[in-house]
Parts: structure tokens; sequence; C-alpha cells
């Protein structure tokens, strides 16, 4: 017996290890509160990351006193690359107040992997982790009602905002076109719901069991399948510096959720195949009758329309069939997702 013990105590020599054990040891129901990990991404956010530490850090105080979370909870600042001072923002923190942690990654690589780095970086410190942007746009005060539907059960809450005002009209439609077409295309993913969410350390070790590099987190958190809820929140506009994801980025990451998530283009590409096809069935029998009633021959238009018309749609095609090409080589060279430049811990 005491030798069971003394092996299972054995491998638990990192401290990651050690709180792993504890953090699966306690559950969710245990009447200790939960050690949260709040994982912000970073990319030139110099900007804001200094103030949007002290008010993390005052949310950190509250709830510690009330008896929400434990005291070894902490905040993780993931450096996605950037070119300004934000990393030396993030030391200087980290040597005021260790409950400030960080981790640099070698270079950008986007949001979606920089919040995979951080959340796979605390799973085993952490029982729970909630995912905030840098810039605060969404409330923070959320986190006390998503740590209430933890305590009671819930592996994934997902904040939803409750309105759109502080977006553009452009952003707002954009975005409402995304989502119809996401779940048109059958990734169900949750409306109105970004980056803002907590992971119970279940929902943490099963993301880490995704190993795509085509990530796209939303569209995975809802794959999960483990008990999820909705928390509303209000949505501000960001404090200082410049949006990070230009229009170029949110295609990328519109395209990357549809066909991460989804053959049904392809099957739509295959049916727009067979209709074209019946089509042109038609298109000949027409022109056996008008040619057996000696009817003229349709002229110039009709034989250049549809050469360009099917030209047009076969490149399209054939563009979406390559987009997926694409995919499978990048998961077939399964390049790590990001590479851990340096650690504050
Ligand atoms: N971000 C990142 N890597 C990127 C782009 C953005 O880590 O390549 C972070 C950014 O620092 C912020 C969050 O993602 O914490 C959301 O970005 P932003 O507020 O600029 O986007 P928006 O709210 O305008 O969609
Ligand atoms: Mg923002």
């Amino acid at each position: 017996m005491s030798t069971i013990t003394n092996n299972t105590a054995g491998t638990q020599t990192t401290a990651g290890a050690v709180s792993q054990g504890r953090a699966t040891a306690r559950g969710q129901n245990d009447a200790r509160p939960p050690v949260l990990a709040v994982v912000v991404p970073c990319f030139d956010e110099e900007e804001v990351v200094r103030s949007t530490a002290a008010r993390l850090a005052a949310l950190r105080e509250r709830l510690i006193a009330a008896a929400k979370i434990d005291a070894a909870s902490f905040v993780y600042f993931v450096d996605d690359g950037s070119r300004d001072g934000t990393w030396a923002a993030v030391e200087e923190l980290h040597r005021a107040d260790a409950s400030i942690k960080g981790l640099k990654l070698a270079r950008n690589v986007g949001m979606q992997n920089a919040l995979l780095a951080g959340l796979l970086g605390v799973l085993g410190h952490a029982d729970c982790a909630v995912t905030i942007d840098a810039d605060l746009q969404q409330d923070e005060r959320a986190i006390e009602t998503f740590l209430d539907r933890y305590a009671s059960g819930v592996h994934v809450v997902c904040g939803v905002r409750r309105s759109r005002s502080t977006d553009s009209w452009l952003k707002r439609m954009t975005a409402s076109f995304f989502y119809n077409l996401m779940n048109l295309m059958g990734a169900k993913i949750t409306k109105h719901h970004a980056e803002y969410r907590l992971l119970s350390s279940k929902a943490l070790a099963a993301l880490a069991e995704y190993r795509e590099s085509n990530l796209f987190l939303r569209g995975i958190v809802a794959d999960l399948g483990l008990r999820t809820e909705n928390v509303a929140f209000d949505v501000r506009p960001r404090e200082a510096g410049t949006t990070k994801h230009s229009p170029r980025k949110m295609i990328g990451l519109a395209l990357d959720g549809i066909t991460s998530f989804s053959v049904v283009p392809l099957r739509l590409v295959t049916a727009a195949g067979a209709l074209i096809f019946l089509f042109s069935c038609v298109m000949m029998l027409i022109y056996l009758y008008q040619k057996y009633e000696g009817e003229t021959l349709p002229g110039w238009a009709g034989t250049t329309i549809p050469i360009y018309f099917l030209g047009g749609v076969q490149i399209m095609f054939l563009g979406l069939v390559g987009e997926y090409v694409g995919k499978i080589y990048k998961e077939v060279k399964a390049r790590p997702r990001y590479i851990r430049d340096e650690e504050l811990f």
C-alpha cells in the first residue's frame, strides 16, 4: 500500500504535476475555492497591458476575499510575438507581483494559437481558466458569474455579448453573416460569443487532445460536448491602441472556421456540378428539338456566355477544393502551433 503511495508521489516531481494532482483530486464539487488562471493574449499591447494587469489584480483580490477563488490564482499573459514593449512590461509586472505570470512566444502566431499556448500553459496549474482580451473590452466582472456556473458543475462557460453597439456597422454585419453561415455549414457555434470563456481543468485536458494545426477554438469548444452554459456580458470600447485584427486576419479566421469544421462547402461543389450537368442535358435536348424543327441556331451569346459562366464556376470551386487541400498539407506537416520562448512562472 505504502509503495503505491510512494510511487505516486515519486512521479509528481515538477510543480505542475503536483498542482495537477491537487487540481484533479480536488474536483469541482469540493468546498475549497478553485485556483483560477486568467489567460490574456497580447499582441503589441504595450499601451494597455499595465492597466489591464491592475484591473485583473484588483478583481483577483476581490474574488479571493469573497472566497470565490484560491489565493494561488494568477494572471497569465501570453505575448504573441509583440514588436513593442509588451514583454518588458510583463517582466516588470511579474517582478512586482508574483501572481502575474507570462509566456513569450517566439513569433506572432495569431490569437487562436496564442490562446491555445496560454491554456495549455496553465493546464495542470489551475482548476479552471478564463480567457480574456488584453484590451479588457469584455467586462471582467462577469468572471464572478462564470465561477458560480463552474461551481455548479459546468465545464465550459461562454461569455456572450449583450449588444454589439461598440462595433462598427460593417463588423456587426460581417459577424452576423459569419455566424449564420457557420451554422448553416454545420459547425454549431454560439452567436456573439468571442474568446471570453471559462474552461474547467477537464475541458483543458480535453482541449489538449486536439492536435490539429488549423485551430478554431470556438468550434472545438462546442465540439467537446462537456456541459456548457452561456453568460451575458457588456462590451466596452477599446481603451487604448488600435485593433490587432486586420480585415485580412478576420477573413482568414472566418475561412478557417468554416473549412476546419465542415465539409458542406465541398458537398455544395458536388451538388452544383450535378445541377450544371443536368442543365446542360436540358440545353442539349432543346438544341436537338430546335434542329429538328429547322429553327436558327443560337448565336454568339449562347456560346460564349456559358463558357465564361462555367469557367468562373470551375475556377471558384477549384479554389475551394484547394482550400481543403491546403489544410491537409498543413496537418500532414504537423508543425508546432507555437514555439515557447520564455516563461515567467
Ligand atoms: N491578439 C493576439 N495575436 C494577434 C492578434 C490579436 O494575441 O495576432 C490579441 C490582442 O492582443 C487582444 C486580442 O487578441 O488581446 C483581441 O484583439 P483585438 O482587441 O485587437 O481585436 P478586436 O477586439 O478588435 O476584435
Ligand atoms: Mg478588442
